[in-house]
């Protein structure tokens, strides 16, 4: 199981198993340990033998491997280390002081019982420690193993930036996932933790003008070390200063990576405007839509295959009902405006994918729209040829940034 999920976490995998297993809280990545969770598991079972003794299983165990005694106190018997376990986190409520084990009992250390310390009549109960509810649960014993090996171990607490666990471009590259390597925010050098945690240009400009003492340059000590030295000299204000302004920097640099993401993948199919092919003309238009007074304007524009502008209108609309009625009242003008200039062969281009949909889609429509798309569908009897192309908003800019002039007039 564990080399399945070796396997299946390899990509994200930047170091071994075990650190990646510690919870985030200390640096880790919060990695179910797999043996630890068996552990819980069947100690589980145990606790379900203790709470429910007369369930078939907890009646065939005792009489196979401590008739004469309890599940804790048997010399042998199944998941000897779950045992254990239950041992070190079970307590007893005392209630009227009649079930509890008699001293000796090699488990719980019971002394004299004064029963005037008992103020309630309930029998005594086996509790357990690690969770409110008294129940046992396999995810209090898993905390309790953790922050058991976590105490034993040494382990330092430290953060994801330090372990070097963040997914920043160096990272990503190591595990052929990214091409590139400079930092986004000032692409002047490679993106590791280090310059995340230090060295960037920016997080220096940031400090700066938060004027944070930074720690002297002793050419020895590496980032982390003056990070480390900075960090300790600050006050209180000032760390708080330092830990949000490397936040910020992480978010905006998320943000900036996705949007380079976004572009570099628009680019590849129709980022920019292009011309219809010669003979054709094409027709670019927005609408846009005033809720308040309920109008909308819309603007057309027509290019060449040269790229020229060879008609453009603007329309305002009145008693529109809402947003969409006003895209399928633009398609319906633009074609109205290309009747009007002559125009026989048509490319459409427009940023509303539903409606371009509609257009190509030849049955019957049941929407509020079904006028007006008729209404086009007759229209375009008067071309040769008439196609339609979505694009997103970025490309139809001109149409749009025109709609949103003539809103103002
Ligand atoms: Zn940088």
């Amino acid at each position: 199981m564990r080399s399945l999920l070796n396997r299946f976490y390899k990509l994200y995998q930047f170091t071994n198993w075990d650190a990646l297993c510690k919870p985030k809280s200390v640096g880790g990545l919060g990695f179910k340990n797999l043996v630890f969770f068996n552990k819980a598991l069947l100690a589980k079972q145990i606790s379900r033998l203790l709470s429910q003794p007369s369930c078939p299983l907890a009646k065939i165990l005792k009489a196979r491997y401590y008739p004469f005694s309890d599940i804790l106190s048997a010399k042998i018997g199944p998941y000897p280390y779950a045992r254990d376990l239950i041992a070190d986190g079970i307590l007893w409520r005392i209630g009227n002081g009649a079930s509890l084990p008699r001293a000796g009992n090699n488990r719980v250390l019971v002394q004299n019982i004064n029963p005037n310390w008992t103020t309630a009549k309930s029998e005594d109960m086996l509790v357990w420690k690690h969770e409110g509810t008294g129940e046992y649960s396999v995810k209090s014993e898993y905390r309790v193993l953790v922050a058991e090996l976590l105490q034993n171990s040494n382990y330092t607490s430290s953060n994801r930036l330090f372990n070097n666990f963040l997914s920043h471009s160096c990272n990503l590259f190591q595990r052929t996932l990214r091409v590139e390597v400079n930092c986004p925010l000032c692409k002047a050098a490679l993106e590791d933790s280090d310059h995340l945690l230090w060295s960037c240009g920016i997080l220096q400009q940031i400090w700066a003008s938060l004027q944070i003492k930074i720690a002297p340059d002793d050419c020895i000590s590496s980032c982390k070390i003056r990070f480390v030295t900075t960090f300790s000299i600050a006050d209180y204000q000032n760390r708080q200063l330092i830990a949000i302004s490397i936040w910020a920097l992480w978010y905006r640099r998320n943000n900036l990576s996705q949007e380079n993401l976004g572009v570099s993948y628009r680019s590849l199919s129709t980022e920019l405007w292009n011309p219809p092919v010669i003979g054709f003309i094409k027709i670019n238009f927005d609408a846009t839509f005033q809720i308040d007074s309920r109008t909308s304007t819309t603007t057309v524009l027509a290019s060449d295959s040269e790229g020229e502008v060879v008609g453009a209108e603007t329309y305002l609309f009145e008693d529109v009902v809402d947003a969409f009625v006003a895209e399928a009242r633009a398609y319906e003008r633009a074609i109205l405006f290309a009747i009007k200039m002559g125009f026989r062969r048509l490319l459409v281009e427009g940023d509303s994918p539903s409606i371009i949909k509609k257009l190509k889609t030849k049955g019957e429509d049941r929407s509020i729209l079904r006028p007006i798309i008729q209404h086009i569908r007759i229209l375009e009897n008067s071309f040769g040829n008439v196609s339609y192309l979505f694009v997103p908003r970025l490309v139809n800019a001109v149409a749009h940034s025109l709609a949103l002039e003539g809103r103002k007039r």
